[in-house]
């Protein structure tokens, strides 16, 4: 990037304006959700319109599109790989997806989205299904139509899955997520008939905020969290969001009768934050100064989670600390009783609640779904039903309402079909990584047997982080791994964890 460009660095002028809209408005959202009065919900709604819609003016401008085909000429014979020619190719498909929608199209969906979000939240509050009925028949159709615009060959859910998972097919997943169940459902009955096995009741007393908000904040630490490029707030649902390289937040849900809720969400909401502090400062205020995907994204926040936060190695070296912070809870626990405590599995009604192996039912579950809903084959009407049955089939049980069943999640009132595969999707991506983390560097795993994820953390910045959306999900994933997406890793992972921790024959 020098002077040599001029109509490339004029692009990257342009593209850093852009970028501003996109962070204004992340802002707004991220105060939304933290702090702002119920009743400024609809002013936020139309100063998010606004922006975006700013934003969707500015990707479809005849200025933009000059600028970028005289960018592209400029550096027509740039490396494949250099950081000018992925952005070039990041936003040229970026642009021209974001074209096919009309500008009406965007602001009606923004609209409907607001009111929604809003609709559903009171609609779980009253667990009224009927209430939220009519705005997901209207997220289902610009879910439909956003397909039908963005066009599609197989399936008309690849479109959807595409917005998140670039690269990635619906018949690809469908056949993985086949393997995940055929696998994950004996294990998961194997363990039912031996629940008792494990008693987590040590994680259900009563917890201080306070000493929570302490522990959470030296759990952050541990994995690596910089708290002066951070900030750790307090929300009804955690997410994570940047607002820069430099001002990543993250946000937890604290429980005064559960205290590793707030804990896991912590570290979950860490992971996401650490691949966004760790993204080459090079790439700053252009649109690869992201996670590359949703399933990218997830890999990292479920790597820290689970695959070090579930861990025996992590808790060996941190247990004191959460003694030192609850000793009338944990005091009289031993860590290896802590830490079978932390991996019980248990079938349950909701997603966010769920251990590591019947996770990825709930996922499964959405996703068919998703796609009946989609293709038309099952009408929002019927949507609780079909919920209900699906979580038997699944799981082994039923939600006695629709709160605890298909009102739990944010998703769908956002329009966002296709985004829930890719949690599983995240999943089995962390256990590649880890796997593959391992075998590049017997270090690794020393240290994360003393709960040390120095070196850890540096083979994914190396790997993963650094490179923020300069590679598509499955070339990422190729370039870290040597191989393609597969669920084996993640299956060995669960068999050899659970097997052991519930004394099975697998
Ligand atoms: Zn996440």
């Amino acid at each position: 990037m020098n002077d040599a460009h001029p109509h490339y660095q004029a692009l990257l002028l342009q593209l850093h304006t852009l970028d501003d809209l996109h962070k204004s408005a992340a802002v707004l959202y991220w105060d939304r959700e933290t702090c702002m009065p119920v009743q400024g919900n609809a002013g936020r709604t139309q100063q998010l319109t606004t922006l975006n819609q700013l934003a969707h003016e500015m990707v479809t401008s005849t200025r933009m599109e000059d600028l970028l085909a005289a960018a592209e000429q400029e550096q027509a014979s740039a490396a494949p790989d250099s950081d000018a020619a992925c952005l070039l190719r990041h936003v040229r498909r970026q642009f021209e997806e974001e074209r096919r929608f009309p500008a009406e199209f965007v602001r009606w969906r923004s609209e409907v989205t607001g009111a929604a979000g809003a609709a559903w939240a009171d609609a779980r509050e009253r667990n009224d299904f009927a209430a939220f009925q009519p705005h997901l028949e209207r997220t289902v159709e610009i879910a439909q139509l956003s397909a039908e615009v963005l066009g599609y060959t197989a399936d008309k859910y690849d479109a959807l899955l595409n917005q998140y998972e670039r690269g990635m097919k619906t018949a690809a997943v469908r056949e993985i997520f086949a393997t995940v169940k055929r696998e994950s459902v004996p294990l998961i009955q194997a363990i039912s008939e031996r629940l008792s096995t494990i008693d987590d009741g040590i994680l259900y007393q009563d917890f201080a905020i306070d000493a929570q908000r302490a522990f959470c904040r030296h759990a952050a630490e541990s994995v690596g969290y910089d708290f002066s490029r951070g900030h750790l707030a307090e929300v009804q649902h955690p997410f994570s969001t940047s607002f820069g390289i430099d001002d990543v937040r993250i946000t937890t849900r604290y429980q005064p009768d559960f205290a590793t809720s707030a804990l896991f969400a912590t570290l979950h909401e860490c992971g996401h934050a650490l691949y966004e502090q760790g993204i080459a400062p090079a790439l700053a205020r252009t649109p690869l100064a992201q996670g590359t995907s949703s399933g990218i994204h997830e890999s990292q926040s479920r790597l820290f989670e689970n695959q070090v936060g579930r861990s025996l190695g992590y808790w060996q070296r941190h247990f004191a600390t959460l003694q030192a912070h609850f000793p009338a809870q944990f005091g009289g626990v031993s860590v290896t009783q802590f830490h079978r405590a932390i991996n019980k599995v248990q079938p349950s009604l909701i997603r966010v609640e769920a251990d590591e192996l019947t996770y990825n039912m709930h996922i499964i579950l959405r996703f068919e779904l998703e796609q009946a809903l989609v293709s038309g084959d099952l009408v929002v009407r019927d949507l609780p039903q079909a919920w209900r049955d699906g979580m038997q089939d699944l799981l082994g049980i039923t939600p006695p309402d629709d709160a605890q069943g298909v009102l739990q999640d944010v998703h769908w009132s956002q329009a966002a079909f296709g985004y829930f595969p890719t949690y599983t999707l995240g999943n089995l991506y962390a256990a590649m990584f880890m796997d593959s983390a391992q075998r590049q560097d017997a270090g690794i795993a020393e240290e994360l047997a003393r709960g040390d994820v120095t070196r850890l953390l540096a083979w994914l910045r190396q790997h993963i982080h650094q490179h923020g959306s300069r590679f598509d999900a499955p070339e990422l994933c190729r370039r870290a791994t040597g191989q393609p997406l597969t669920a084996e890793p993640f299956l060995r992972y669960v068999r050899a964890k659970f097997g052991a921790l519930y004394d099975l024959d697998v």
